[in-house]
Parts: structure tokens; sequence; C-alpha cells
């Protein structure tokens, strides 16, 4: 999304950062332009003022919404990066692969990602060892929060492995790391408890009907809800909790369901967010019509329960959150299309392959993989994140049109939610 072009060298485009193999990484791909390469390695604070600068991204027409929410300004904490917004880094997502059991319609529509579709080869993945390396890296610079994703994480062999690793990782302050994954809930029952003993903290399900024809549609797989419910169940039964649940929610398509679901989670301990629509790639045909807001399914729930508003419990929380009066639990509106919260966006992505993206709707990546397997000393990696941190200045959903633009984006199955 941001246009980059720095003095430089331009980062990775969307193309170079979704197929290129593992083979033809070197550090010739990086970003950075080592200052003296061939010689010695770049010293820490070499490697960060080589960063680029970014100028500032261009506004689009047509903007969806002018009312945002306040911004919350953090405030700074000694030897930790801001971005050029003021942000610090406190979260991190990291995709574990770019494949996925499902083909959600408004995800990984099967026209685009059908039976010929070039997956990343296994081989172009960053190992768990690599994983590790830069999510304790992004601890040291203010990361607080980790969550696990894809496509599918679950269908990453052996990541109760990589859970266990990244479970160990404490903050500078020796404190725990918040480690949390997203999944479309179908292998939860199988793995709830080997995932809860390797170290995982939470997980969110995603489930956009209750209706089991509806949601065959939705997912376009066999699978049935009442596979995704046992996993829920099993999930909460491990304490994996409090389990949230995200749903999609389109209009014309699920927006009957909202009910349905609320009366279902209403209760029960789990937490039910709704998402609006988003324009994440360019496969999905978004279009501003099928956006349901938040502020009408929230209207919607109130017409039959009463709610009321909850404080943030912390800035940065992507959620706006209502509790039912009657004590009975709460749910959560994800509103980042009517009402953008860029100014408190404190997340950084890790792609599979390794490329740093700052933004959902970035269309270029930070090649740290070329860091990590060029010889990079901790020190130099922290400076390279560091770095490309604090040249960030990304807001894409304040910014955003009514159309899906032609402009290449990353796939949400690619760079995960
Ligand atoms: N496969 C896992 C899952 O579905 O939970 C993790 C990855 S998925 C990309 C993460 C989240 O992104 C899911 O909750 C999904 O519903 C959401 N998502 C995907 N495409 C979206 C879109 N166009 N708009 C809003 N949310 C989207
Ligand atoms: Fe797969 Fe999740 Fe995308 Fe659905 S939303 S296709 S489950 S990655
Ligand atoms: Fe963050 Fe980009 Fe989403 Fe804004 S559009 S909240 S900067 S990920």
């Amino acid at each position: 999304m941001s246009d980059e072009h720095g003095p430089k060298r331009e980062p990775l485009s969307v193309d170079s950062a979704q197929a290129r193999p593992y083979q033809e990484a070197s550090s010739s791909d990086s970003e950075i332009a080592f200052p003296g390469r061939g010689d010695t390695p770049p010293s820490g604070s070499e490697l960060a003022q080589a960063v680029l600068a970014r100028p500032e991204q261009t506004p689009q027409t047509g903007r969806v919404d002018a009312s945002r929410r306040p911004t919350v300004r953090f405030a700074p904490v000694e030897g930790q990066p801001r971005d050029k917004r003021q942000r610090p880094l406190r979260d991190l997502r990291i995709s574990l692969t770019d494949k996925c059991n499902f083909r959600c319609t408004y995800c990984m529509p099967r026209e685009v990602f059908g039976t010929d579709y070039e997956f990343l080869p296994h081989s172009s993945l960053l190992s768990f060892e690599e994983i590790e390396r830069v999510a304790r890296q992004a601890v040291s610079l203010g990361v607080r929060k980790l969550r696990l994703t894809g496509g599918e994480p679950l269908l990453r062999r052996n990541i109760e492995v990589l859970i266990a690793m990244l479970a160990k990782l404490r903050t500078p302050q020796g404190e725990p790391v918040e480690l949390t994954l997203t999944t479309n809930g179908t292998l939860l029952g199988r793995k709830a408890q080997s995932l809860k003993e390797a170290g995982l903290n939470r997980v969110t399900v995603s489930l956009d009907a209750l209706d089991d024809a509806r949601f065959t549609q939705l997912s376009d797989s066999g699978v049935s809800v009442s596979t995704v419910l046992e996993g829920i169940a099993k999930a909460q039964a491990v304490g994996l909790s409090p389990v949230k649940v995200n749903m999609v929610v389109r209009k014309g398509l699920n927006d009957d369901q909202i009910l349905p679901m609320v009366e279902h989670f209403k209760g029960s301990g789990q937490i039910l967010r709704f998402i609006e629509y988003m324009d994440v790639g360019t496969s999905n045909g978004w279009n501003l019509q099928e956006v349901v807001s938040g502020a009408e399914i929230v209207a919607r729930i109130q017409s039959r329960f009463a709610l009321e508003p909850v404080a943030a419990q912390y800035r940065g929380e992507v959620a706006s959150r209502w509790r039912f009066k009657d004590g009975s639990g709460e749910v959560g509106v994800i509103t980042s299309v009517t009402q953008p919260f860029c100014g408190d966006c404190s997340r950084m992505r890790l792609s599979p392959e390794g490329r740093l993206f700052l933004c959902l709707f970035a269309s270029q990546g930070y090649d740290v993989r070329a860091q990590l397997r060029s010889g990079a000393s901790d020190e130099q990696l922290a400076a390279y994140m560091h770095g490309v941190w604090t040249g960030r200045q990304d807001r894409y959903s304040e910014i955003r049109g009514e159309q899906t633009t032609s402009r290449d984006r990353i796939e949400m199955s690619y760079i995960g939610g």
C-alpha cells in the first residue's frame, strides 16, 4: 500500500515476496544496502541508518468515513523504536503457511486459489529457529504479544515445537510474552491439549455461520459447524481461554447469522467478535456495499439484548467491546473499514518465508530472511528490524477508497489476520 521509493533499494514486491523460492534468497535480496558489502558486516547502527526513509502515502479518493477512534498516544520507553507516527512496536503476527484447508470466499476464493495455484514451497519457509530469532529480536524491541496465523497455522507440522520455543521468550524486564493463535478450528479438537502443553496461552477461532449449509458455502469446505464448535469447546476445556470467536460479516451472505451467533455464544465464556469485511488482498473483489458496519451490527444486537460499552483494556486493542447488561459476557466489533484505528496500530507481520510487513494492506515487505541467512548477528538483526519499524508510516484504513483498487496487496491467507 505505501509507495516506497527510497534512495537505496526497494522493498520486495508482492510477487517476489510470495513466489520467490528459498534457493534464490541471498543477502542481496535485502532492501537495505549493506554499507561496505563484501567487506566486514555492518554494525547495528549502520544497519539501522541504512533502512529507507519512506515518503507519505498517497491518499485515495472516496474515503469511507472520517469518524475515527481518537488516537491514543503511547508513552515512550527507552530503547524501543517508534515509527514515523510515534507508534511503538507491540505485536508480532507470524504467518506459518500460506496454505489452508478452507476456501473462504472472502479470503481464498477457489477460482483464484485452485489446484494450479502456486503456494510457497516448504523449502522457502522460515525454519522454527529462524522464526524464534526474529520473534526474540521483536520482543527486545517492545513486542509483548505474538500471534501465530496463516493460512491455517495448525497445518504447519510440529507447530508445538515452535510454540515451546516462543513460550520461553522473555521481555527485557523478564516477563513472559502473550502467545496466541488464530485458527479455523478444524484441527483444534485434536490439537488443543498439545498446544496448551507446549505453552500457548489463547486461541481465536474463526466461524462465520452457525447454520451448516451456510457455513459450508462460506468456507467452501466439507467441514461441519459441529467440528469447529467441538474445537472451541476443547480449547476452552484445556484452558486456552478466553476463546475468542471471529465472524466476518458480509451483507446478504451471512448477516442473518449475527443474532443466532450472539444467542449461541452469549453466556458461554467465549467472546464473539464481529469483523467488518475488508478489502484485503486483490482476489476477493471487495466492494463497500458488502460491508455491514460495526455500528449496524451493534444496533442489531441491541434490538434483542441490552449492551453497554466497555473501556479498552490496552492501547492498540483492535476490537470495540460491548458488555451484555445482564452480565452474560461481551461481544466485540472490529471496525477497520468504518472506524479505522491506524493511529494505535502497533503490529508488525512476518510472512511464512521471512518478509516483514508493516501493514495488512502493504504491497511490499522487508526481507529479514536475507539477514538471517547472511550471518547477521542478533544485534544486527535487531538493528535491521528497528530501522524497518522507525521508517513506518502506514495507515491504509484511514485512506482507503470505496472500491478495491488495482494496486497489488498481500493476500490475507499469506500474511494472516
Ligand atoms: N485460517 C485462520 C483463520 O481463518 O482463523 C487464520 C488466518 S485467517 C486469514 C485470519 C482471520 O482473517 C480470520 O478470522 C478471517 O476470517 C479473517 N479474514 C480473512 N479475510 C478477511 C477479509 N477480507 N475481511 C475481514 N477478515 C478477513
Ligand atoms: Fe483459510 Fe482462514 Fe482464509 Fe478461511 S480465512 S480461507 S480459514 S486462511
Ligand atoms: Fe494497522 Fe495498516 Fe490496519 Fe491501519 S490499515 S490498522 S496501519 S494494519
